[in-house]
This record gives structure tokens, C-alpha cells and sequence, in this order.
């Protein structure tokens, strides 16, 4: 029987994962679909998810914790951050899976060996992608405009610091996870702060897909070997697609039809 899949979010129709996954699904002739549902309110997810008779499902703003309460069952480390990007139906039983921070990882592999980060920005992905380079032992130190967040880091293992007070010293990565840049030409700081933080950083990367942004721009007029966050998109969405079905296909089929769906 052909399998349904899904995207659940608030407003979802910019959602690049109806194409990323069916591009999968068509090239390697699996008997599946991939369809978008907006969904308003997120205690509804689990009763949509089943009355849809979905096979899995991605879960995006503004429902990814909503998603982690409808869950029977939390694996991995979806369990760490409380958030879910992931579901599986295994057997009527609702499996939540976090993917977006391994999808980062998966896409920063190029770079080697990395054991220090600067995360610019201390939002929910901050604070994921934080969890999940503190696992890997890698030293972070996280800068954001305000002092509003510095609660949310209290009992994590980094360094948070504010623009005023910040020190700049040698990171192998840089990464942007504020939202400067999304829809304004806005830098993540200060043009001296990010100029210097540039000039000691080894690579840099932007959460932000979809356009060169201000602080890439830089970046790239520096000659820094640079990523935006198409990449974490495309790892979040291969390693989902991955628990979708079930090993099935092989990761490297999938990360080639995901990735040339981009250019659709
Ligand atoms: P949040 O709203 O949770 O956090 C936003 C952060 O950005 C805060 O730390 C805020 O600082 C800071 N910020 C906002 N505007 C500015 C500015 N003009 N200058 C400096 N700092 C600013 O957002 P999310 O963590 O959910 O998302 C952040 C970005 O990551 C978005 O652009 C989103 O599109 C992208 N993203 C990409 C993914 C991918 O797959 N590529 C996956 C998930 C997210 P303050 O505390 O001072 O308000």
C-alpha cells in the first residue's frame, strides 16, 4: 500500500520537504507521497497525524515541542532538547526523532575536525544545535545581541556573552543561528564585531537557507570556506527521510535526489 507522509506547521506553505522527500520517493521508485498539512493548533497534531493515516511525518515551527508531547516514544537526541522534527508510526505506536541538529552536524562533516564553536543568536535552534556540539566535547561560547536568554543557558555547558561584553578569540566554526538576515540585511552583530569574529574563524556557517546573507557575504569577501543552511536542511531531511523508510534505500541515493530537488 502506498505510504503517506506529511509536513505539519504553522504557516507551512514555504516548506521545501514535500519536494525534497518526493524527489526520493519518485527517483527510487518507493510507493510513497509526501503532502504539507497547516496546522493551527498543535495539541491536534497526534489525532491529525492518525486520522491522516500517515506513515511518518516532519514537524516544523511552530510545533516541534508539541510534537514531542504527542509522542509514545522519544529516541535519541530528540530526548536532550524536548524537541521533535521527526515522527515514525511504528506499529500505531507515535516514535519522535530529532534530526535537525545531526542534520547540522552531517553538514558541517566537510569541515574535519572541529573543537571550538561561536554560535551567534540564542533561540531554539541555539539552544539545539548548542546540546548537541557540547555531546561531541567541542567548546562553545554563545554571543547574542540581549541578555534575555542567558536563563535559558544556565545549566548548559558554554559560555554566553553579550555584544558588550564579548572578547573575541579563535574558533575553528562560526555559526549564525539569529534570524538577521531572513527577511532584512541585517548582520548578527555589530559590522566590527563581525569582522573580527570572522578573522578568527577558520569556517562559517548560516542556518538561513535560501539566500546569500550580509553576514555569508562577508564571509565570502574574507575567502572563508562557508556553508548556508541549505545544507543543515538537506542533513535534517536525509536522516529523516532515513527513519522514514526504515533503511530501506540507500543514504547515499537519497542525499543525490534530496539535493538535486533544490534546483527545482
Ligand atoms: P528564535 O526566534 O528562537 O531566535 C532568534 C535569535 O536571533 C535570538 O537569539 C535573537 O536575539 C536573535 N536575533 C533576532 N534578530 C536579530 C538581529 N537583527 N540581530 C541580532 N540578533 C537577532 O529563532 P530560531 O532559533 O527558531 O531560528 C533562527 C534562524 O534559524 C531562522 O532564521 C530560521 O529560519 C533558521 N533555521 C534554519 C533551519 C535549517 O534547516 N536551515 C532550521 C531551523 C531554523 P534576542 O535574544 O536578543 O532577541
Amino acid at each position: 500500500m502506498k505510504k503517506l507522509f506529511s509536513i505539519f506547521g504553522d504557516p507551512v506553505s514555504h516548506s521545501r520537504s514535500p519536494l525534497m522527500h518526493n524527489s526520493v520517493f519518485k527517483n527510487l521508485n518507493y510507493d510513497a507521497c509526501y503532502t504539507r498539512t497547516h496546522l493551527l493548533d498543535g495539541d491536534k497534531l497526534r489525532d491529525t497525524f492518525f486520522s491522516l493515516n500517515l506513515s511518518g511525518a516532519n514537524v516544523t515551527v511552530p510545533h516541534k515541542e508539541a510534537a514531542f508531547k504527542a509522542c509514545d516514544e522519544v529516541r535519541g537526541f530528540a530526548k536532550t532538547v524536548g524537541v521533535v522534527n521527526t515522527l515514525v508510526n511504528e506499529n500505531g505506536k507515535l516514535i519522535g526523532y530529532n534530526t535537525d541538529a545531526d542534520g547540522f552536524m552531517y553538514a558541517i562533516k566537510e569541515f574535519g575536525d572541529i573543537k571550538t564553536i561561536l554560535v551567534l543568536g540564542a533561540g531554539g535552534t541555539s539552544r539545539a544545535l548548542v546540546s548537541r556540539f557540547l555531546q561531541d566535547n567541542i567548546e562553545v561560547t554563545v554571543l547574542n545581541r540581549s541578555d534575555s536568554r542567558r536563563e535559558d543557558f544556565k545549566n548548559v555547558a558554554c559560555k554566553y556573552t553579550t555584544w558588550n561584553e564579548f572578547k573575541v578569540s579563535n574558533y575553528d566554526l562560526v555559526v549564525n543561528t539569529t534570524s538577521a538576515g531572513l527577511s532584512d540585511d541585517n548582520l548578527p552583530a555589530p559590522l566590527e564585531l563581525i569582522e573580527s569574529i570572522l578573522d578568527h574563524s577558520s569556517y562559517v556557517a548560516d542556518a538561513i537557507y535560501g539566500k546569500l546573507t550580509p553576514f555569508l557575504q562577508l564571509a565570502k569577501e574574507k575567502n572563508k570556506n562557508y556553508k548556508d543552511g541549505a545544507d543543515m536542511l538537506l542533513g535534517q531531511g536525509v536522516l529523516a527521510n532515513e527513519l522514514f523508510v526504515n533503511k530501506e534505500l540507500k543514504k547515499d541515493a537519497i542525499e543525490h535526489h534530496m539535493k538535486s530537488s533544490f534546483n527545482l
